[in-house]
């Protein structure tokens, strides 16, 4: 991999990554078609990162389907799949690695950091990795996990990783569902009543125009739990920067709303954009 970026940096060629943990769908394919579009090689890595799960049954039941993934891909246009093993990413493997502790501030700290410990921590450093393995000019990264972008900024920023990190949209499925490879793990029943969640959150951004954020963050919760099936671990109303909770609309130009809620074990992440 190395030698490949190295050879077409010569050449003068812009290199595109798109991180990824497999499994891929529509969502995946928006980032690389966009990254097909602005660089000359397009690398998306697909590696199942055991270091950013804190749950490991998650981790055991992760969709794969390397097969299907690199069909894929070739269909959109990408240069590479970079699959690599644990060992490549972690030598001396995972247990082994050098632990750093990364400086990702407080927009680590709130919603997916407060309830997934440590997963932030397991995203900077395979991300750091893969950004420092295949030195590219743009980084690909999608909405959908909204914190996540702001934490991955932060990362390059403190580890001084020059990269454009480009954010892209949220893809859905025709019922609002926003396309995620556990949404694979759903049964039949799950699939049916988890459209709910984007159905709640849409509907919220007509209703905020007239009420406070506190209605709006209670009716949005009462939608959802109201869905036999459907539990919300959190929704929180915040800056789109800071990812601090705003109590007011008018505390910020840039407000969204970021939900997670399980549907039976699986947990689903979505989030809408209240002001921009
Ligand atoms: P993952 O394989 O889940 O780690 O996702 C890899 C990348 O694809 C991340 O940057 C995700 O935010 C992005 N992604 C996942 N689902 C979607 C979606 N429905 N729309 C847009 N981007 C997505």
């Amino acid at each position: 991999m190395e030698e490949f970026v190295s050879h077409s940096k010569r050449n003068g060629q812009s290199v595109g990554l798109v991180p990824t943990m497999g499994a891929l769908h529509d969502g995946h394919l928006s980032l690389v078609e966009r990254a097909v579009g602005e660089n000359d090689i397009t690398v998306v890595s697909l590696f199942v990162n055991p270091t950013q799960f804190n749950n490991p049954t998650d981790l055991a039941t992760y969709p794969r389907d390397e097969e299907s993934d690199l069909r894929l891909l070739s269909g959109a246009g990408a240069t590479v799949a970079f699959a690599p093993g644990v060992e490549d990413i972690y030598p001396g493997g995972v247990e082994n690695r050098a632990r750093k502790e990364f400086d990702l501030g407080t927009v680590a700290e709130v919603m997916e950091g407060k309830f997934r410990p440590g997963h932030f921590q397991g995203v900077a450093e395979v991300v750091s990795r893969l950004l420092r393995l295949v030195r590219p000019d743009r980084a690909y990264f999608g909405e959908k996990d909204f914190q996540q972008i702001a934490v991955i900024r932060r990362m390059t920023e403190t580890e001084g990783i020059d990269v454009d990190i480009i954010a892209c949209p949220i893809r859905r499925a025709d019922d609002g569902l926003a396309l995620s490879s556990r949404n694979a793990l759903l049964t039949p029943e799950q699939r049916a009543i988890a459209p709910e969640i984007h159905r709640a959150l849409a509907g919220s951004v007509d209703y905020a125009r007239s009420h406070s954020v506190r209605a709006t963050h209670d009716t949005v919760v009462e939608q959802i739990e109201g869905v036999p099936g459907l539990r919300v671990e959190y929704f929180e109303i915040v800056d789109g920067r800071t990812l601090l909770p705003v109590e007011e609309w008018e505390e910020s130009p840039w407000i969204v709303g970021c939900i997670t809620v399980y549907c039976g074990d699986i947990r689903l992440i979505d989030n809408i954009a209240y002001k921009k």
